[in-house]
């Protein structure tokens, strides 16, 4: 099949609004790097266009929007229905953590003279792209006493930034002969941040380390110990970017998976009075499992879907009767045909930048290892709306079959027989540090989320 090119195919006016909603996509990830700031910002938007906390509602009509947050770091955000949950539901699931490098529990150290803070990379990142580039310093401590104190360096005018260095050329002789795994060991991403002594008690050691510290303490008022109950993210510095002359792309860290976090959260803020009640789920780490709390295996979904039944005037029992009757997205970034790497795509079947969203029918890897297989039946149904609502789409998949693989949260969602496919926005330089897509692919997975939630 031939794919479509966006830009050959929209009018000015379409590009127009594909262009204004990648500025506004640019500057909520700009502000938005970890997935407590994302949710809260989510939350706020939400509340202006009339949702409210679930817990607020005895009874739950047609038309009602609500929310439900967890700890901070998944939220579920709904609109009911004129027709009964029993006739199913719809689902539009996606992640909102990124990979990072996170601070270890005793991070802070002096050697030879030089601040440094051990770090514990999360999710799956080439750890030579994460060195030497400006890095933004996220977090918040809870004191002893409850106290919460929120930590926000790099990313502000006149801020400093952080760092981790690497070895100059001219002494790379033995470096560069290696392969990358052994040339740059996790253990040895450490992130330098200071350099000038405390010269107040003369003859103690660690006097960079010392006053370090003291910065820390005049400024937030937290001690060393305080790094153990605190959650500190350490992210690439800087906004997201227009890329190339034309301005198509957007280069920005995080965008696995706040581009298809963003698109879905948007069109259910633009859907008004849908057929079937629709749901915008954005988790927590899926990055390293989806094994927590806040992950999308954590009962946090279910325990709200008995609740969202019980206030329609539903039953719980009746759940297993609504999502064998719904359907879901599983809304995630899938790998682009990078022409310098042609060799480990499959030409016919990877994705295009810029040929709108993808729509992935074998995930996994290596004999479809990990694969949901949505049915033929449901892809019918998919490519259906996707075309009634012209949308540009295209079919892609991770890779050459034998060549390596990923998996989704698609997989928990279809365990609750619920019809799930993979769909969302192509990436270049998936999980460096600055990512690449095409805002004709951004624009494009909003207008395929849009048609989902407005379709029966
Ligand atoms: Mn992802
Ligand atoms: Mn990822």
């Amino acid at each position: 099949m031939e794919r479509k090119n966006c830009w050959e195919i929209w009018d000015e006016r379409e590009k127009e609004n594909c262009f204004k909603f990648c500025e506004n996509y640019k500057n909520f990830i700009s502000i938005n790097k970890t997935e407590r700031k994302f949710l809260s910002s989510c939350i706020k938007l939400a509340e202006e266009n009339g949702f409210k906390d679930i817990k607020n509602y005895e009874k739950i009509s047609p038309g009602d929007k609500f929310y439900k947050i967890n700890r901070g770091k998944e939220g579920i955000f709904g609109i009911c229905g004129e027709k009964s949950p029993l006739e199913g539901c719809k689902f539009i699931v996606a992640h909102i953590d990124s990979p990072r490098i996170d601070l270890k529990t005793n991070p802070l150290y002096e050697d030879e003279g030089l601040c440094f803070l051990k770090t514990y990379y999360y999710g799956g990142i080439k750890k030579y792209q994460w060195l030497t580039i400006p890095l933004a310093f996220y977090g918040f401590v809870v004191l002893k006493d409850g106290k919460k104190v929120e930590i926000e360096i790099g990313d502000k005018e006149g801020d400093p930034v952080f760092t981790i260095t690497d070895l100059l050329p001219h002494l790379a002789k033995d470096q560069i002969k290696k392969t990358i795994e052994e040339g740059f060991p996790g253990e040895n991403l450490n992130i330098l941040s200071g350099s000038i002594m405390d010269t107040e008690k003369k003859d103690e050691k660690e006097k960079v380390k010392r006053n370090v510290l003291k910065i820390l303490k005049e400024n937030y008022g937290i001690e060393e110990e305080d790094f153990i109950s605190g959650e500190f993210q350490i992210v690439p510095a800087g906004k997201a970017l227009d890329l190339g002359f034309d301005k198509s792309m957007v280069l920005a860290y995080g965008q696995d998976d706040r581009v298809c976090s963003y698109t879905s959260f948007q069109a259910l803020l633009k859907t008004t009075s849908p057929k079937k009640s629709i749901f915008c789920i954005l988790v927590d780490q899926e990055e390293i499992g989806s094994k927590g709390a806040t992950s999308a295996q954590s009962s946090f979904f279910t325990y709200f879907m008995e609740e969202f039944i019980e206030k329609t005037g539903g039953k719980v029992s009746e759940l297993k009767e609504v999502f064998e009757n719904s359907k879901a997205i599983s809304a995630d970034v899938d790998s682009l045909f990078d022409p310098n790497f042609k060799e480990v795509h499959d030409p016919r079947n990877a994705a295009r930048l810029g040929c709108g969203v993808i729509l992935t029918k074998i995930t996994g890897g290596r004999g479809k290892i990990g694969s949901i297989e949505p049915t033929a039946e449901y892809l019918s149904y998919i490519r259906r709306i996707f075309d009634k609502n012209n949308v540009i789409w295209q079919p892609g998949e991770i890779g050459k079959v034998e060549q390596g693989g990923g998996g989704t949260v698609a997989t928990y969602f279809a365990r609750y027989n619920i019809d799930t496919v993979d769909c969302g926005t192509g990436v270049l330089s998936m999980h460096a540090p600055y990512e690449v897509t095409s805002k004709a692919d951004i624009y494009s997975t909003y207008l395929a989320y849009l048609a989902f939630y407005k379709e029966e």
